[in-house]
């Protein structure tokens, strides 16, 4: 039988209509909307379409939201002072440096980047003091990636608490704290990597298998457990028909996708897991939008905790908010 599809997308939909109450009453009361100021460095091209839809989106959902742009040759001391008039900025409540960061900046200059930003601006949750209290549960700011996988869980009704969750691949920005939030879920959590042995049978024990590696279909059927849930984070510009050809049968729409574009984003995950699993997240329309709703609503929720410091405005609709998620759980 073939896998119920997670609906990133439409659980997207409904966390960007949740925040839209909020973005308007914090509008009405600052006389200004939140405001996040996003850095391009260099011209990727995958980064700058990224970079587009979080413009696109945080306007549509009446945010501010500004592109600050430095050529790929600007040396990593701009880019700190940038960051530094973003923090010291009124008008901007969250940070977004898109990464990757050229080369040519240095091998520490992600790391140099996500410290200088302030930690109550770091809408992607990527500063030592949120990534402290992720570790600790307490967490305000968090990845936006690994938190829509939470959300995408949660409203797919897919029961977290008690399950074997095995999350593959163990960055910074997706793996460590996706495991974090599972853990902190009641989850009990493997984390694999390049080095695991025999991967697929540790993943084969998961009820809840999270892949983020970014090599294209390589979570194949041996890797899954009958009926588990798998959430497919891995996102790869594939342009080898070889590849397409073996994954998408003719007619299909991916291959036609393929056909138009000579190219084709696949995620981690082989098509034929669809008939081993119990829910499949797709790619595209899986996590992807999730990750943009995810960081609106950490926008949004900075912008309110700011306000609340430095105006001495209460919290009780975040508050409110809150208790209404916890006793649904
Ligand atoms: P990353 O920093 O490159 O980390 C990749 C991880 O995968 C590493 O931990 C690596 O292990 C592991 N890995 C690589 N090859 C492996 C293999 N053959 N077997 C087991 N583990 C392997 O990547 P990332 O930033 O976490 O992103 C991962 C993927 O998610 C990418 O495709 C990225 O485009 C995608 N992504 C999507 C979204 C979205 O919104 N949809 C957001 C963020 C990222 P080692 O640590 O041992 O090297």
């Amino acid at each position: 039988m073939a896998a119920r599809a997670l609906d990133g997308a439409a659980v997207a939909q409904a966390i960007r209509s949740e925040v839209a109450p909020s973005v308007a009453s914090f509008t009405a009361r600052a006389g200004r909307p939140p405001g996040l100021g996003i850095v391009l460095v260099g011209d990727d091209p995958a980064s700058d379409i990224y970079v587009r839809n979080k413009l696109k989106s945080a306007g549509e959902a009446g945010l501010r939201a500004d592109l600050k742009r430095l050529s790929a040759s600007a040396p990593l001391e701009d880019l700190l002072a940038l960051v530094e008039q973003l923090n010291h900025s009124e008008s901007y409540d969250g940070i977004l440096v898109q990464s990757p960061l050229p080369d040519a900046m240095g091998p520490d200059a992600e790391r140099r980047v996500f410290d200088a930003i302030r930690p109550d601006k770091d809408v992607d949750g990527l500063h030592p003091a949120n990534v402290g209290r992720l570790v600790q549960n307490r967490a305000t700011l968090v990845a936006c990636t690994p938190s829509g996988v939470i959300e995408l869980l949660d409203r797919s009704n897919v029961a977290i608490a008690g399950a074997r969750a095995v999350v593959i691949g163990r960055s910074d920005i997706v793996g460590k704290p996706m495991a974090l939030l599972l853990l902190h879920r009641h989850a009990t959590v493997t984390i694999c990597h390049s080095r695991t042995a025999d991967l697929p049978s540790v993943a084969r024990e998961a009820d809840i298998l999270v892949s983020a590696i970014g090599r294209p279909a390589f979570v194949t059927r041996d890797f899954v457990k009958p009926g588990a849930a798998v959430v497919d984070v891995g996102t790869s510009q594939v342009t080898d028909r070889a590849l397409v050809e073996r994954l998408f049968p003719a007619g299909s729409k991916r291959r036609d996708a393929f056909e138009r574009r000579g190219a084709l984003v696949v995620g981690d995950v082989h098509p034929e897991v669809a008939e081993v699993a119990g829910a499949l997240s797709p790619v595209p329309g899986g996590v992807g939008p999730l990750t943009i709703a995810m960081l609106l609503k950490n926008t949004v929720a900075a912008a309110q905790a700011r306000a609340e410091r430095t105006r001495g405005w209460g919290g009780t609709e975040r508050r409110h908010g809150r208790e209404r998620r916890l006793a649904a759980r």
